[in-house]
């Protein structure tokens, strides 16, 4: 089933890592199976949080869990062994808890946090090997209605970095290797600040690699990278709606000395469409009615997404009433139930009467008793109740 870990952790869809690590530290504390001997449902509701953290603090699975839901990770209608589809699973709950709990100046807290901050970017990386990752890239996509209920391909152009084919990323001509960087002896490291505050920054000479490069690659100057407009096919899946975000994996930045490339985050604009509106996985489209049909019931034809279909009115429909389509809405991302299509009836108003139309709908208004307007009747009963004579 799929689970809302936002909602989990009590916080919005756009909660920073720190807030994630207050929610899921205050949660813990409190649910914790020491604190909640025996008690099934803290354990269940321990578990749970400390799955929701695990997702939500890794910026990579939580680009996958904003795209595809919890299902991703859960292995949806495998039953509880179903951990080896896509997400990978989870960490264990008590190894999170002690993570982030450990003791003080501990290891633990300090991978954890690396985790909250996407790794790799503070402390403890090798700098003899450690090239920079390359930055992440992103690209808003306009698309129709129709390619968001129903999925598509697109091709878009990148103008971005890539890996020189020339000397493959390394930045030295063909041929040619680099030397050890004389500023800093190869370390990647040098000392800035004085006293108690020492600490190692990147190497300004050689970036941080340890090497400079004495033959260049002439191709990209030796930095590596080559600007491209690359062309890159993005699969859309069905169901996604404006603000869906996709991760192409790699397809961002090239890196530097020998980095990762970042990856490519495409955001979804869907366009606006003539016939349908949308709320989450409902389809809402507005149908007028004349008032005839709208007092006497009728069979009314109504767009849907897989095209047209005829929808029986009840008889005195009011305007604005909504009726429902069961099942006829978008697709849900990854599992869960696919949403209705709702129709507003609007009832129309005739305008540019004859003289002989006029002539019966006078006829008619004369018939009209009180009980065939009960909501006027009403409202003139309050009226006169207020404002009496
Ligand atoms: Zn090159
Ligand atoms: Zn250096």
């Amino acid at each position: 089933m799929a689970k809302d870990y936002y909602q989990i952790l009590g916080v919005s869809k756009t909660a920073t890592e720190s807030e994630l690590k207050k929610a899921y530290r205050k949660l813990a504390v409190k649910y914790h199976p020491d604190k909640n001997q025996g008690d099934k449902t803290a354990e269940e509701k321990f578990k749970e949080i400390s799955e929701a953290y695990d997702v939500l603090s890794d910026p990579k699975k939580r680009a996958q869990y904003d795209q595809f839901g919890s299902d991703y990770f859960q292995g949806a209608g495998r039953g509880a062994g179903g951990f080896s589809q896509g997400g990978g699973g989870f960490r264990d709950p008590m190894d999170i808890f002690s993570q982030m709990f450990g003791g003080a100046g501990g290891g633990g807290g300090q991978e954890i946090f690396e985790q909250m901050f996407g790794g790799g970017r503070r402390g403890r990386k090798n700098p003899r090997t450690a090239g920079q990752r390359g930055s992440d890239l992103q690209y808003e996509l306009e698309i129709s209605f129709s390619d968001a209920i129903f999925g598509a391909a697109k091709r878009i152009r990148l103008s971005k970095h890539d890996i020189c084919g020339n000397c493959s990323g390394t930045g030295a001509a063909p041929g040619s290797t680099k030397v050890t960087c004389s500023r800093c002896g190869g370390s990647g490291q040098i000392m800035t600040g004085g006293g108690f505050f020492q600490q190692p920054v990147p190497c300004t000479q050689c970036g941080g690699s340890g090497m400079t490069n004495s033959n260049p690659c002439k191709n990209c100057s030796g930095t590596g990278r080559v600007s491209v407009n690359k062309e890159v096919l993005i699969q859309i899946p069905p169901g996604v709606d404006t603000g869906s975000k996709l991760r192409i994996a790699r397809e961002g930045e090239a890196g530097t000395n020998g980095g990762e490339p970042g990856n490519l985050y495409v955001f979804i604009k869907v366009l606006p469409d003539e016939l349908f509106t949308r709320k989450g996985s409902d389809i809402i489209c507005e149908v007028p009615v004349d008032f005839a049909t709208a007092a006497l019931g009728g069979i009314i034809e109504v767009p849907t997404i897989a095209g047209i279909t005829r929808l029986r009115i009840p008889e005195k429909t009011q305007n604005g009433v909504m009726l429902r389509i069961k099942g006829k809405g978008a697709p849900a991302l990854k599992g869960g139930t696919r949403g209705d299509q709702l129709v507003k009836i609007i009832v129309e108003t005739p305008a540019g009467l004859s003289a002989k139309q006029k002539e019966l709908l006078t006829e008619f208004q004369r018939t009209l008793e009180l009980a065939n307007m009960p909501k006027k009747t009403d409202y003139e009963n309050k009226l006169r109740q207020r404002f009496p004579q």
